[in-house]
């Protein structure tokens, strides 16, 4: 009889029945996370396109408003500039009917005044109408904009909606096949594996790796190394509390 010293190593891995499930089962949970974060992703894309449709409104608006300032001075200017030409004509009117030199002169004065005014009126309002005009422009410009963005908005939450309603869909036929993993698992390992889940993030159930916990990455006693290879125990790291296994040959990196 050949007796070999290392029999108990040479021993197949036995990976207990509930942790190969739960590794299903968690193989599962990652991917709907996965798939709740590309949900995540497209509504804020959405949510980008939103705010930039609302900025576009907001710079619209601002613009409109400026221009209704500026239609409201024009409007002032105007009539202040039809009271100025009313009394140049009344002050031309009045110079013709003065008797002296004096009186001639105090007139030439006013109408010289009155032209000076009307001159630097005309010149205000020729730059407002300008300002006007180019602010016009730029609204329209704008509005064009605006009907691109908004359509495209339109668009992105169309396609946004579809896609959300078709992960939605992929999400429930994984949670339906997670239920019937969990009908073959002890529920108290269900339980341990859900408490873990809160904070692992996808790795509630490990690997042993060189020796240690691969998800806390401590090194972990020969003693539970040895229960983790060679039984079929469920065995928790005693550091972090992670349900760990031994890796099978393929899997080993
Ligand atoms: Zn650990």
């Amino acid at each position: 009889m050949i007796v070999c010293p290392g029999n108990t190593l040479l021993r197949e891995v036995v990976l207990n029945e509930d942790v190969r499930k739960l590794l299903k089962v968690q193989e599962l949970d990652k991917e709907v996370v996965r798939l709740a974060e590309e949900i995540e992703k497209m509504q804020k894309k959405v949510e980008e396109k939103e705010a930039e449709v609302r900025m576009q409104k907001d710079n619209i608006e601002a613009l409109h408003k400026e221009i209704g300032e500026l239609l409201e001075d024009k409007k002032f200017k105007d009539e202040l500039l039809n009271e100025s030409v009313e009394n140049l004509k009344k002050l031309e009117k009045k110079a013709k009917s003065v008797t002296t030199e004096k009186q001639l002169n105090a007139i030439n004065t006013e109408i010289e005044i009155s032209r000076t005014n009307q001159d630097i009126l005309e010149e205000k309002l020729l730059s407002i109408m300008g300002t006007i005009e180019e602010k016009e422009k730029a609204v329209k410009e704008m509005e064009t904009s605006l009907d691109t963005a908004q359509r495209e908005l339109d668009a992105l939450k169309k396609a946004t909606t579809e896609n959300i309603n078709q992960i939605n869909g992929d999400i429930n036929e994984i949670e339906e096949r997670k239920k019937i993993l969990y009908k073959d698992i002890d529920a108290k390992i269900i339980k341990r594996y859900e408490e873990l889940n809160r904070w692992t993030k996808g790795t509630s159930v490990v690997p042993v790796r060189q020796g240690a916990c691969y998800g806390c990455f401590m090194k972990i006693t020969p003693q539970t190394l040895a229960t983790v290879k060679e039984t079929d125990e469920v065995v928790f790291c005693p550091n972090c509390g992670r349900i760990l296994y031994w890796p099978e040959e393929d899997e080993k990196k």
